[in-house]
């Protein structure tokens, strides 16, 4: 089908585009919060930082550095774009969507549709961990209340 061919097409372009000429790269000043993550099965490593609001309870930014395939970097770079000016609870519930979203039973509103481009990811199943890493890597920096919660890395390997 075109359709499928045109998304297959929309998504490589745009994962190469991030991939080569990442917005958010870089570091949060301050960090509020950060979490590493590591994907073992491609070898991704991700490290966030996130930089909070006056009363910590919104996302002013996100920012990502580390190494990796261009479906790892090209996710990170989309999410710290959408997570813009979110509350912490809109965070999750967005972490949450993306994980539906790669078992096909969920996308993004039309005002988040450049994230539903990494729906064309969830055709190639190994690849699924690159995409997911940063949306785990975050969750796991918002929920961790204490710096001794962020010791070690989000580690993809348990969750799909
Ligand atoms: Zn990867």
């Amino acid at each position: 089908m075109s359709s499928l061919g045109n998304l297959r097409d929309l998504y490589q372009q745009v994962i190469l585009e991030r991939y080569k000429k990442p917005r958010h790269r870089g570091k949060t000043d301050p960090v509020d919060r950060h979490h590493r993550g590591h994907n073992p099965s491609c070898g991704d490593t991700i490290e966030l930082t996130v930089q909070l609001n006056a009363t910590g309870d919104r996302i002013e930014a996100v920012k990502f550095e580390g190494e990796g395939c261009a479906i790892a970097m090209a996710s990170a770079d989309l999410m710290a774009e959408a997570m813009r000016g979110h509350t912490l609870d809109e965070a999750l519930q967005m972490v949450q969507r993306f994980q539906m979203m790669m078992q096909g039973k969920d996308e993004f509103p039309s005002e988040m549709r450049k994230l539903n481009v990494m729906q064309g990811v969830s055709q190639f199943p190994v690849r699924i961990k690159c995409a997911t890493l940063t949306w785990h890597t975050l969750k796991a920096a918002l929920e961790a209340s204490d710096e001794s919660q962020t010791k070690g890395f989000v580690s993809n390997e348990e969750v799909a």
